[in-house]
């Protein structure tokens, strides 16, 4: 009886919650120049969406408010969201010489379906302001990775679809951290505090330097435990940053490419503990 009472008194405290945020969603009146460059490239593809939608799970409850019977307006979060996992599927050039990762391991990396990357994962949106990104694993069913305002405001300068599907990538390293039983610190996943050359309170990271084709493509998931083979979500993050900013497909807009570098090296200059890591457009390999 206790616990019943226990159980329906936070069923009553979700309703009153999820209740009271209901009509806030993020900004829909626009869209950043890097997301209409890049949605300019495909014009709103249907056949896309209706594989992405599934590829991400992204499901209708969660998406409602946000674009999910208005796939084509790429002012909603919807849209702007298979606007960045585009950029993730066709983006890349996959350089043998220079990429820091593959296509394939950024796709699995971000995607719903469960593989040596991390379990099975869901996507929705939140309207949170102080965050870009969230995972929560889940007892039961998938884990949920969250995107929030700042990744899809117009007005912010992570509000481009690189920086977007740059948090795919963080959050979902959260869950390769989470799959093998890492513990990359206290607070959120990340260092507490500001160790070391790190400003960013509480999400701190060490950047694992290695060489380019130490990891072939699809083999990001591996480690050896050790610092030499081992990467953080920020890690994760700036090096996809940098592919995008580096060496993507002749027709990624410049604006997109730009923005991506702007948050990467944002993020190795605030991130790390051992930093600045590594800026876009550093030599590689080395
Ligand atoms: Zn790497």
């Amino acid at each position: 009886m206790k616990i019943f009472r226990i159980l329906l008194a936070g069923l009553m405290l979700t309703f009153v919650f999820q209740s009271s945020v209901a009509q806030a969603v993020c900004n829909q009146s626009s869209a950043s120049t890097a997301d209409n460059d890049l949605w300019n490239t495909h014009g709103c593809w249907q056949a896309f969406f209706l594989w992405s939608y599934k590829a991400y799970d992204q499901r209708q409850s969660d998406w409602n408010n946000r674009g999910w019977n208005d796939a084509c307006n790429a002012n909603m979060e919807f849209p702007k969201h298979w606007n960045a996992a585009y950029l993730v599927t066709y983006g890349l050039q996959d350089a043998n010489c220079c990429s820091w990762h593959g296509t394939t391991d950024y796709r699995k990396l971000g995607e719903a379906a469960g593989s040596n990357f991390h379990s099975g994962l869901y996507h929705d949106a939140g309207d949170g302001t102080s965050l870009f990104g969230g995972f929560t694993p889940h007892t039961f069913g998938a884990d949920e990775l969250t995107t929030y305002c700042p990744l899809y405001n117009a007005t912010s300068a992570n509000g481009n679809p690189g920086s977007r599907a740059g948090d795919f990538m963080h959050e979902g390293w959260h869950g390769w951290l989470h799959k093998y039983n890492w513990n990359n610190g206290s607070c959120g996943g990340h260092r507490c505090g500001t160790p070391g050359a790190c400003t960013a309170k509480d999400a701190c990271d060490y950047f694992y330097f290695h060489g380019v084709g130490a990891f072939a493509f699809g083999a990001l998931y591996q480690t050896d435990g050790t610092a030499n083979r081992f990467h953080s979500p920020n890690q994760v993050q700036v090096e996809f940053l940098c592919d995008v900013a580096d060496y993507p497909k002749s027709w990624v807009p410049n604006s997109v490419r730009q923005a991506a570098r702007s948050d990467a090296d944002a993020r190795a200059a605030a991130r790390f503990i051992n930093g600045p890591g590594y800026k876009c457009g550093n030599p590689r390999p080395w």
